[in-house]
């Protein structure tokens, strides 16, 4: 059985009610007397169905299930945009909770969702455990720099963008690790040989070894943004465009 929620739009009243393999589990609630728990007998459809009984309903598939969402995977107030569609129109739909005792709501959301992709290396980071770890000699200033360049050269050059089902580190939804390829790897080490001495190197690919992985120091920074354009405001950029040209 899928547990993925099957999505019913009310067409007279744009609501979307999402139908769970959950929505008649019962739910045992304090009755308020002591330590007292009492099963309620639950069926959302039924309740769904008796408020838009007399309406059109049509039922959504869902194109993208997480278009962007923001926050901790752990926070369940974390919203959530999704696309749907009844086979002509395109829905964009906002899954949330306004309190964590709250079930989630999905509502239509006027207009579309500009999602932007930056990529980044952990500069900061690197830079700390560069010195935490190469010591005794440390690595001079500019030739530490000159590995965060080369490696920011390598990292950010090809195809930083994510591959489906790739191993991806992140307890935020917005944001994912995306660690090196073995080609890059052999890259930035056949690069160092040129600029660091022999006993350098050899320290230096002790250090790509040990930080390569999707947590490490050395994986690449995927950050998500999304910009929300409202229908509304499109049309009176229109209208806006159209006085604008169509003056003589
Ligand atoms: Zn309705």
């Amino acid at each position: 059985m899928s547990t993925m929620s099957r999505l019913i739009h009310c067409i007279d009243c744009s609501t979307i009610y999402a139908l769970t393999p959950f929505d008649t589990t019962p739910e045992y609630r304090g009755s308020g007397f002591g330590n007292e728990v009492v099963r309620v007998e639950k069926n959302d459809r039924v309740y769904f169905d008796g408020m838009h009984s007399d309406h059109n309903q049509e039922e959504l598939a869902i194109i993208a299930p997480a278009l962007y969402s923001e926050g901790a995977y752990f926070d369940p107030c974390r919203v959530t945009y999704l696309t749907a569609t009844n086979g002509k129109e395109t829905f964009l739909i906002k899954k949330w909770r306004r309190h964590i005792d709250e079930a989630l709501r999905y509502d239509l959301v006027d207009g579309l969702l500009d999602v932007k992709e930056t990529v980044s290396i952990q500069k900061d980071d690197l830079r700390k455990q560069l010195a935490c770890e190469i010591k005794d000699p440390l690595l001079s200033e500019e030739k530490m720099q000159a590995f965060i360049d080369l490696f920011q050269e390598e990292a950010l050059q090809s195809g930083s963008e994510q591959e489906p089902g790739e191993a991806c580190a992140s307890n935020y939804a917005h944001i994912c690790f995306k660690p090196l390829t073995e080609e890059q790897i052999a890259r930035i080490l056949s690069r160092c040989r040129v600029v660091f001495t022999q006993e350098e190197w050899k320290r230096l690919a002790g250090f790509v070894m040990n930080n390569c992985q999707a947590n490490g120091v050395m994986s690449v920074a995927i950050r998500k943004t999304a910009m929300l354009a409202s229908a509304s405001y499109q049309s009176r950029v229109m209208k806006w465009s159209q006085q604008v040209f169509n003056q003589p």
